[in-house]
C-alpha cells in the first residue's frame, strides 16, 4: 500500500484496534466463500459466508472476527450459524468476536465447514459512498485489519486462505475482485450475479471487492497474464492511457524475480483512504491517480511488487511490515533504475534518506517495531524508506548477482506462506554464505543510523590525507564507507570498514586533494558532516 491519503475521516470513524486471536491459533482457515447481496435502496448488506478451517487446537468452540453492532447501529448482526449436515450451532457475538459452539470437541487436524449468515451496514472495511462523479460505489478497504467490519474471518496476515466473492448487485454495476471471474449471470429484475475466485491463499488485508460503474479495458499482456484497466467511465480515455503503464512494468518482475503469481493484473480506479492499495490481482488506485500523463509509474511498480511481497510472501505479523513496504518501495526504485537509469534511483535514495533522518529525529524506534498495536503508526519512514535502504545496502554488500539470487530463493521458499525478518535473513545467509547477523541487528532491530562527524587534513610531511570518522549516535554501527578524493593525483577512491566509535584513515596522495566526498555513490544510510581541518 502507499501510505495514507485521507486519514482524518477514517480515524474519526471510531477506528479501534481489535483483539486478535492469539498464537497459536485454534483455527487455520483454508477458504472463504462470501455470498454478498448489495442494493441501491440502502447501505445494508446481506452476507452468507462459508468458512472452511482446520482445527489446530482441540476445542469445543471457535472464534472469528466480525464487527458487532455499534451504538450507531452499524456493524453486523448474525442470524444463523450451521455446521456439518446443516446442523444449527449456537453462538455468541459481542465485542467484535463471533464465538461458535462446536457442540462436541473437535479433534486437531479435522476440517470443519461453518455457514454463517449475517446482515448490517458496514461501519468500515466496505466503503459505500459516491465517487468524484457522484456515482454510487462500493469498495472494500481492509488494511490493516478492517476486513472483519463486513467479512467474518480471522483478520490477521498470518492466516491466509483462498477466497470467493459471489455478488448480487444491480446490473448497472460491474464487479471486480481477486482472481478470475468464474460467472456473470443476469438474475432478472435488474440484478446480476458476479462471481470471482482466488484459489491461492491470501491474507485478508488484500482480499478485495469493488462494485461500481466501470469502463473495463485490456491494457496488454505479459507471459499470458492479462493486464486490465478498470476506470470510472468519465475517466476512460485518460485512465486507460495512465493505467496501461502496468503492462510495461510487469515484465521487469517476471523477468528478474519469478512468474507473476496471480491470474490477472487489474488496475482499478477506486475509493481508498490510501494512495494505492495492493489488493491481490486487483490493485486499487485513488481517484486522483488519473491525470492522462502516466504520473503513476512508480506507484504502479510499488503495487506490482506487492503482488509478490506482501500478497504472496506475507509477513508473519505487523512488526515485519518492512518485508512488504520496504520491498515494494525498493523494487519500484529498481524498476525506475532499469527503465530510466541509475540517476532516477539515486534521486529516490536521497529523498528517502532525508525522510529516515527526519523520522528518527522525531521517534526512536527500530524497523522491526513491536512497540505499537496501532498498526497505522507503522506506515512510517522506517517501514518504507529505511526498509528500502536496508535492501539497497544489502545489495551493495552482496553484489547484484547474489542479491537477486537471494531474493528469488526467498520468494520461491515462502510463496503462498508467511515469512519473518529472520526467515529472510536465513535465506540471504544461505545464498551468500555470509553471516548477516550484525547487518540485520543494527539496521532492523536497532533504532537509529550512523551519525558521522568526519574530519580530514592533508599531511604534507606524510604525503597523505588523514581522516577521522567519529560515530556520534548511541550504538556503534559496522559498515563500509567509501570516500572519493579529487585533486592533484587525479581521482582516488578509498573504501574502509568502519566498526569502531572512532576510525582513523590514511590515504596516500602526492598532493593535497581539492575535494573530499564521502559516500559518493549513495550506498550508505547515514547523516553527517565532512570538515577540512587546517
Ligand atoms: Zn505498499
Amino acid at each position: 500500500m502507499l501510505r495514507i491519503l485521507i486519514l482524518v475521516s477514517f480515524l474519526a470513524a471510531s477506528f479501534v484496534l481489535y483483539a486478535q486471536v492469539q498464537s497459536p491459533r485454534p483455527v487455520d482457515v483454508k477458504s472463504y466463500v462470501y455470498e454478498v447481496a448489495l442494493s441501491d435502496a440502502n447501505d445494508s448488506i446481506g452476507c452468507k459466508a462459508v468458512v472452511s478451517f482446520e482445527v489446530m487446537k482441540p476445542s469445543s468452540s471457535f472464534s472469528f472476527d466480525l464487527t458487532s453492532i455499534d451504538k450507531d447501529g452499524k456493524g453486523m448482526r448474525v442470524t444463523s450459524v450451521t455446521g456439518e449436515n446443516g446442523k444449527a450451532l449456537s453462538f455468541s457475538h459481542a465485542s467484535d468476536v463471533l464465538k461458535i459452539n462446536a457442540g462436541t470437541s473437535a479433534t486437531v487436524g479435522s476440517v470443519l465447514i461453518y455457514k454463517i449468515a449475517y446482515r448490517g451496514v458496514p461501519a468500515n472495511g466496505l466503503v459505500i459512498s459516491r465517487n468524484k462523479y457522484n456515482r454510487r460505489t462500493f469498495f472494500s478497504d481492509h488494511w490493516p485489519n478492517r476486513a472483519h467490519h463486513w467479512l467474518v474471518c480471522v483478520d490477521h496476515p498470518s492466516d491466509k486462505a483462498s477466497v470467493e466473492f459471489s455478488v448480487s448487485a444491480p446490473s448497472h454495476y460491474q464487479v471486480v475482485s481477486n482472481g478470475i471471474r468464474i460467472e456473470e449471470s443476469d438474475l432478472g429484475k435488474g440484478m446480476r450475479l458476479t462471481r470471482w475466485r482466488e484459489t491461492d491463499p491470501l491474507p485478508t488485508k488484500v482480499m478485495a471487492l469493488g462494485v461500481a460503474e466501470f469502463s473495463v479495458g485490456h491494457a496488454g499482456e505479459s507471459e499470458c497474464v492479462e493486464v486490465q484497466s478498470w476506470l470510472f467511465p468519465e475517466d476512460r480515455v485518460k485512465g486507460f492511457h495512465d493505467y496501461s503503464i502496468a503492462a510495461e512494468v510487469l515484465p521487469f518482475f517476471q523477468k528478474n524475480l519469478a512468474p507473476y503469481p496471480f491470474e490477472k493484473l487489474a488496475n482499478v480506479e477506486s475509493k481508498t483512504i490510501f494512495a494505492g492499495m495492493e489488493n491481490a490481482s486487483a490493485i486499487y488506485y485513488p481517484e486522483t491517480s488519473v491525470t492522462g500523463n502516466r504520473t503513476i509509474v512508480k506507484l504502479v511498480a510499488h503495487e506490482i511488487a506487492h503482488q509478490y511481497f506482501g500478497n504472496t510472501v506475507t509477513e508473519t505479523d505487523w512488526p515485519h511490515l518492512w518485508l512488504s513496504e520496504g520491498f515494494a518501495d525498493y523494487f519500484s526504485w529498481m524498476y525506475l533504475e532499469s527503465a530510466y537509469g541509475r540517476d532516477s534511483m539515486v534521486a529516490e535514495l536521497k529523498k528517502s534518506r532525508d525522510l529516515v533522518v527526519a523520522f528518527a529525529a522525531k521517534r526512536s524506534t527500530p524497523v522491526v517495531d513491536s512497540s505499537t498495536t496501532d498498526y497505522l503508526q507503522l506506515l512510517n519512514a522506517n517501514s518504507y524508506d529505511k526498509g528500502s535502504w536496508v535492501l539497497h545496502m544489502l545489495r551493495q554488500q552482496l553484489g547484484d548477482s547474489l542479491f537477486w539470487s537471494g531474493l528469488r530463493s526467498y520468494y520461491a521458499q515462502y510463496a503462498g506462506k508467511n515469512a519473518s525478518t529472520n526467515d529472510f535473513r536465513m535465506v540471504m545467509e544461505r545464498t551468500s554464505g555470509r553471516n548477516l547477523a550484525t547487518f540485520f541487528r543494527q539496521w532492523l532491530y536497532t533504532a537509529g543510523h550512523p551519525k558521522l562527524q568526519i574530519e580530514w587534513r592533508y599531511d604534507v610531511a606524510a604525503k597523505a590525507v588523514k581522516m577521522t570518522v567519529r560515530q556520534m549516535q548511541d550504538n556503534v554501527f559496522e559498515f563500509p564507507l567509501l570516500t572519493k578524493l579529487v585533486g592533484g593525483d587525479g581521482l582516488v577512491m578509498k573504501s574502509v570498514r568502519v566498526h569502531e566509535r572512532e576510525t582513523t584513515i590514511s590515504i596516500p596522495m602526492i598532493q593535497a586533494p581539492t575535494r573530499v566526498e564521502v559516500d559518493p555513490n549513495t550506498q550508505l544510510l547515514f547523516e553527517g558532516t565532512v570538515r577540512e581541518m587546517r
